[in-house]
C-alpha cells in the first residue's frame, strides 16, 4: 500500500480524548502498510479558543475591516497550533511525527488573501519525510505565495489542502475524517432521518458541496477527480465505513447506478440576498451586461440569475448586497433587495428531463405554504430561493418528497 492522506477536521482534533482517536486512525493506516500524511484543521468551532472563527472575531474586535493580508496571518495560527499539538500527540504515542506549515509542505498559491488558489504543490520535502519513515502533520487551509506571503484557501479549505497533497503525492486514497459518518442525503442538523450515502460520484458530491453541503469543500472534490483518486468521507468517532467517492457508477442499494439517481440529496445555503433591477423601457440593449460586468469588476459573485425584458434578478452574499446595490445605482438603475434568503437545492445525476420532478418539487414547498422567490435548474440540480425562516421546512419536505430517507 502507498500513501494515504488523512485529513482531520476541527471537531476531530478539539480535545485530548478525540486526538487519541486520531492517533488510532493513523496507527491503523501504518499497520496496514500505508504511509499516512496527516492534514489538520484548526481545533474546535466558534467559541473555542483556537478555532478559526474565534481568531477572526478577535481580529475584527481590533478592526472590523482589518486588511485581508493581516486576517490571513491570524487565521494561519489556528492550523499551526493544531498541527503542533497533533504532532506532539503522535510523538507521545511513539510515532516520528513532523509538523509542517502549508508552505513547508510545498503548497504554493496565488496571493488572493483569504481565498487563495493553489498554483502547484512541490512534494519533495513530504516525499523525503515519508521515505525516512516519518509521519508528516501538515497545517490544512494554508499556503505560501511566490512572494513568500502567507495565504489561506477559503473557509473549509483544509479539505482542499488534503486533496491537493493527495494529488501531488499520487496517493492511493484521501480520507476526510469529520464528525458525521459520511456524506448524507441532507445535513443531519436539519433533517433528523437523513441517510448515509455509501457511494457517490465525484460529480454528484461536487454539486452537493457547491449547493451548500459543507461536509466537503467542492474544490477538494474537483482536485482529486482530475487524478481519479478515491476520496472517503468518514467519522473520527466511529468505525463506520463512510462514503466512498469515485467516478465509478456502482449500483446503490436499490440497484440503480449512483450517477443515475434522480435525487441524491438536498442542500441549502443561507445568508444570501436577492437583488431585482427594473430596467426602464429606454434602457440600452446592453443594460444587463453592464450590471453583471459591474458585479464582476467589483469581485461580487452572482448566482440564481434570471434575465427578463425589463427586469434582471440575481442573488449575492448578504454581506455584499449594499455594495452591489450601490454599483447598480452608479449605472443609473434602481436595485431593490430582499435580505434573509436561502437557496435550497435538490441534487441528482439523473434529475434532468425526468417528467414530474419539478411538479413534485413545487408541491413539496406548497405543502408548507413556502413562498418561492426564484427558481433555477441545471442538468444535475433544481434550486429555489426561499426565506431563511422556511429552510428547515423546505429541506425536510423535499427530502421526504424525493424519498431520500428510504
Ligand atoms: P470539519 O470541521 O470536520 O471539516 P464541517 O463542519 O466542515 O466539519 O463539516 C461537517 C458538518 O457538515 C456536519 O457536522 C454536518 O452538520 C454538515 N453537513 C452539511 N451537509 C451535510 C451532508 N449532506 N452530509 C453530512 N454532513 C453534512
Ligand atoms: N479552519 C478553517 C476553517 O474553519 C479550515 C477548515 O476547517 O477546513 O474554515
Ligand atoms: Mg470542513
Amino acid at each position: 500500500m502507498g500513501i494515504i492522506v488523512q485529513k482531520f477536521g476541527g471537531t476531530s482534533v478539539a480535545s485530548p480524548k478525540v486526538r487519541d482517536l486520531v492517533v488510532e486512525k493513523v496507527r491503523k493506516a501504518r499497520e496496514q502498510g500505508a504511509s499516512p500524511v496527516v492534514v489538520v484543521s484548526a481545533m474546535g468551532r466558534r467559541g473555542e479558543c483556537y478555532a478559526t472563527d474565534t481568531l477572526i472575531d478577535l481580529a475584527r474586535s481590533a478592526n472590523p475591516s482589518i486588511a485581508s493580508r493581516e486576517m490571513d496571518h491570524i487565521m494561519y495560527c489556528g492550523e499551526m497550533i493544531s498541527a503542533v499539538i497533533m504532532a506532539g500527540t503522535l510523538q507521545a504515542h511513539g510515532m516520528d511525527a513532523v509538523m509542517l506549515t502549508g508552505g513547508q509542505a510545498g503548497v504554493i498559491t496565488d496571493d488572493n488573501f483569504n481565498n487563495a488558489r493553489i498554483l502547484r504543490v512541490e512534494p519533495a520535502r513530504l516525499l523525503s519525510l515519508l521515505k525516512a519513515g516519518k509521519v508528516p502533520v501538515v497545517c490544512g487551509f494554508q499556503g505560501i505565495s511566490e512572494d513568500h506571503e502567507l495565504t489561506t484557501l477559503g473557509r473549509g479549505g483544509s479539505d482542499t489542502s488534503a486533496a491537493a497533497l493527495g494529488a501531488a503525492l499520487d496517493a492511493d486514497m484521501v480520507e476526510i475524517y469529520t464528525d458525521v459518518d459520511g456524506i448524507m442525503t441532507a445535513d443531519p442538523r436539519i433533517v433528523c432521518n437523513a441517510k448515509i450515502l455509501d457511494q457517490i460520484s465525484y460529480g454528484e458530491v461536487c454539486q452537493l458541496a457547491h449547493q451548500g453541503a459543507k461536509v466537503i469543500h467542492p474544490r477538494a472534490v474537483e482536485i482529486v477527480m482530475t487524478k481519479n483518486i478515491p476520496l472517503v468521507v468518514k467519522s473520527t468517532f466511529s468505525d463506520a465505513p463512510g462514503t466512498l467517492i469515485t467516478n465509478v457508477a456502482q449500483p446503490d442499494s436499490g440497484g440503480r447506478p449512483v450517477t443515475d439517481r434522480i435525487a441524491t440529496g438536498v442542500a441549502s445555503i443561507g445568508k444570501i440576498a436577492q437583488i431585482k433591477v427594473s430596467l426602464p423601457e429606454n434602457a440600452p440593449g446592453n443594460a444587463s451586461f453592464s450590471i453583471f460586468k459591474a458585479m464582476a469588476d467589483n469581485q461580487i459573485s452572482v448566482d440564481l440569475i434570471n434575465v427578463h425584458p425589463g427586469q434582471v434578478m440575481f442573488t449575492v452574499a448578504e454581506e455584499v448586497v449594499g455594495k452591489a446595490a450601490c454599483k447598480i445605482g452608479e449605472l443609473g438603475y434602481e436595485a431593490s433587495s430582499t435580505l434573509d434568503c436561502a437557496k435550497v437545492s435538490v441534487v441528482g445525476g439523473g434529475i434532468n428531463g425526468v417528467p414530474g420532478v419539478m411538479a413534485n418539487f413545487i408541491q413539496a414547498l406548497a405543502k408548507y405554504e413556502i413562498a418561492i422567490l426564484q427558481t433555477v435548474d441545471s442538468h444535475t440540480s433544481i434550486s429555489v430561493l426561499v426565506k431563511n425562516e422556511d429552510v428547515q421546512k423546505a429541506v425536510t419536505s423535499l427530502h421526504e418528497t424525493f424519498n431520500l430517507a428510504e
